[in-house]
């Protein structure tokens, strides 16, 4: 099953209206499921299908999507982004961004216990990690 497969059938099971639009919504984010896009670019990708659309519909049903697990987001420098869930069976991994491509790679490893080792008897709320650089591609063109 392709990630936009397993997003609808969350859609679904979650008793979220799937609309036309909110199809529409999810084809053009499948298309960024190995790089971050800004909300920005969605809203407008979004408002030149939907001219009456307003952004406040557009970002509430983003939201909705990133609160189901459908999506994955960061904010890059001011910009908030957001890209296709990369691994719906461990929607908990962490990231490696090429800073050239921008292409997004899944790390499966979690360092979380390294720390839990260093901070005995604390309640660890959440973290992020995410690595950049170089891909093996785009390191190997320079
Ligand atoms: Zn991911
Ligand atoms: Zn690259
Ligand atoms: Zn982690």
């Amino acid at each position: 099953m392709t990630s936009a497969t397993i997003a609808i059938e969350k859609i679904k099971a979650s008793g979220m209206r799937l609309t036309k639009q909110r199809r529409d919504l999810l084809a053009y984010l499948a298309a960024h499921t190995d790089s971050y896009v800004t909300v920005t670019a969605v809203d407008k990708h979004m408002r030149s299908r939907y001219p009456g659309l307003s952004h406040d519909t557009i970002y509430r049903n983003v939201k909705a999507f990133e609160q189901l697990g459908i999506l994955e987001a960061d904010v890059q420098g001011e910009q908030a982004t957001v890209k296709l869930q990369c691994d719906f069976q461990h929607p908990h991994h962490h990231h490696f961004i090429c800073q050239n491509c921008h292409r997004v790679q899944e790390l499966t490893m979690c360092p979380l216990g390294y720390f839990e080792n260093q901070l005995p008897g604390a309640t660890i709320a959440g973290h992020k990690l995410e690595l950049y650089g170089l891909c093996a591609d785009c390191a190997k063109a320079q």
